[in-house]
């Protein structure tokens, strides 16, 4: 996580991250909601007020949340916690862990998503039984709420991997700090549900669809209309949001499951930090309601498209061949693969199947770029007055560059010459050519 030695370093990075982020997520909704969306508003702002007094006044009145907040985050979390345990669908196994566990799934989010947003559409905004643009008024509360909610979850979670872990990938470090950073437990269980499939999943990636389409709603009672920048930027994240679940178990052979476990990094990270930081751009359009040109909309909704079949095909491409032992067709051809093995935790000898094909071959983590140029899509309908509509491409650039060399680091320490053959024939991590 840290590339450091330096425990002195490291715990200064983990508290620096642990004190940052939290009130970034309310600087970040006050600033697109009371700004204008503009950092340099935020600036003078806090320039005026000083830092800390400044950040005090911003979050003082929503640190505890509301009733409501409270309200809306546990109607939503029983939610889904209902409908993970109740509609149907395939048991499936995750990946095996080195120390030989396999994580088991009921493979049911589409079914979750098109029930959670039909629910929410024809409810909220067509029956009106609730109101949910309402969402949009309480969102400061909900975030301050989420971030009191997810400190301690992670500390019981914490405790939970230290006394009674879920999977053999659990333990301490003896550093406290580090470890509720980055977790006790790698498979955490509690009442039988798996931990990092519901907050990933069905809370995080969930909430993100809900939050945009409140803040659509929100934009149609200000202005009577939904604008057609906020029909583009919501349509792709949408679709985006639609694909992820569609293939959802696919989503438990990536790093955010294999590698990360359940500490404030990931969980806290997908229970405040997608809500807050995903769903940017529909905020800032709520009262930006700019209208785009037929063409220039037509462009980015067939760019943002492309951009999320190359990611969908890359990452497919991976499972298929993989499931066929190599023998798949890609592209019209027979694929080209690397037969691997590597030496697993028990210190057993394990084969794998590298790709050189296809997506694969045109750069080692080629689906970071379609996810950038996507997410690039649908934050472009905001246009350029502010910069704020494009913290998410910025962090989310940050984010994947970050993870691509974090991802060669883990392969090339479980794959040896395997991943440097790979890396010979497929010599870029993102961009060909550049990077
Ligand atoms: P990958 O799905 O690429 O998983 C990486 C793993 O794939 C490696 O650790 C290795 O695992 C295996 N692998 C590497 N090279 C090859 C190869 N040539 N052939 C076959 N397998 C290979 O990465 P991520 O988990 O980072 O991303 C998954 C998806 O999620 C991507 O589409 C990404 O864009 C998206 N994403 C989105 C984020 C967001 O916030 N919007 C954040 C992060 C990811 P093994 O040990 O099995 O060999």
């Amino acid at each position: 996580m840290f590339y450091t030695n330096n425990s002195f370093v490291r715990n200064a990075g983990i508290i620096a991250i642990i004190l940052l982020t939290p009130p970034a997520t309310i600087i970040l909704w006050y600033t697109s909601q009371y700004l204008n969306g503009s950092f340099s508003a935020l600036f003078e702002y806090l320039a005026e007020n000083g830092l800390i007094n400044g950040i005090h006044k911003i979050w003082a009145p929503v640190f505890f949340g509301s009733k409501t907040a409270w309200l809306m985050i546990t109607i939503f979390i029983l939610f889904e916690i209902l409908l993970m345990k109740l509609l149907p669908g395939k048991r499936i196994e995750g990946p095996v862990t080195p120390k030989g566990f396999t994580p088991v799934y009921k493979n049911n989010g589409f079914a979750a998503f098109l029930v959670t947003i039909f629910l929410f559409w024809l409810l909220g905004m067509q029956l009106k039984i609730f109101d949910a643009s309402s969402i949009y008024d309480h969102f400061g509360e909900i975030l301050g709420a989420l971030n009191i909610f997810s400190w301690t979850f992670c500390l019981l979670l914490y405790f939970k991997g230290k006394y009674s872990p879920g999977s053999p990938e659990s333990g301490t470090t003896g550093n406290v700090l580090f470890d509720y950073y980055w977790g006790t437990d790698l498979y955490p269980y509690i009442f039988g549900i798996n931990v990092k499939h519901f907050t990933n999943c069905r809370f995080g990636m969930m909430s993100w669809p809900l939050l945009i389409l409140a803040f659509a709603e929100k934009q149609h009672e200000l202005y009577g209309h939904i604008s057609s920048s906020m029909l583009v930027s919501v349509f792709l994240q949408l679709l985006y949001v639609a694909i992820f679940f569609y293939y959802e178990s696919g989503y438990f052979n990536t790093m955010d499951i294999q590698e990360d476990r359940a500490g404030y990094y990931i969980i806290w990270g997908v229970m405040v930090w997608v809500p807050s930081v995903y769903t940017l751009t529909a905020h800032y359009l709520v009262k930006h309601p700019i209208e785009l040109n037929n063409i220039f909309s037509a462009v980015l909704i067939i760019t943002g498209v492309l951009s999320f079949y190359s990611k969908t095909e890359m990452n497919r491409q991976r499972i298929n061949v993989r499931k066929n032992n190599g023998d798949y067709k890609i592209w019209g051809h027979k694929a080209k693969i690397i037969r691997a093995e590597y030496t697993n935790d028990k210190g057993e000898k394990r084969k794998s199947i590298l790709l050189v094909d296809g997506w694969w071959k045109i750069a080692r983590h080629f689906h970071y770029t379609g996810e950038i140029l996507g997410a690039l899509c649908w934050s472009l309908p905001a246009l350029f007055d502010n910069f704020m509509p494009y913290f998410y491409v910025l962090y989310l650039s940050v984010l994947l560059f970050h993870r691509a060399r974090r991802d060669d680091v883990k392969c090339r320490i479980k794959y040896g010459k395997y991943w440097d053959e790979y890396c010979k024939r497929v010599p870029y991590k993102v961009i060909p050519g550049i990077f």
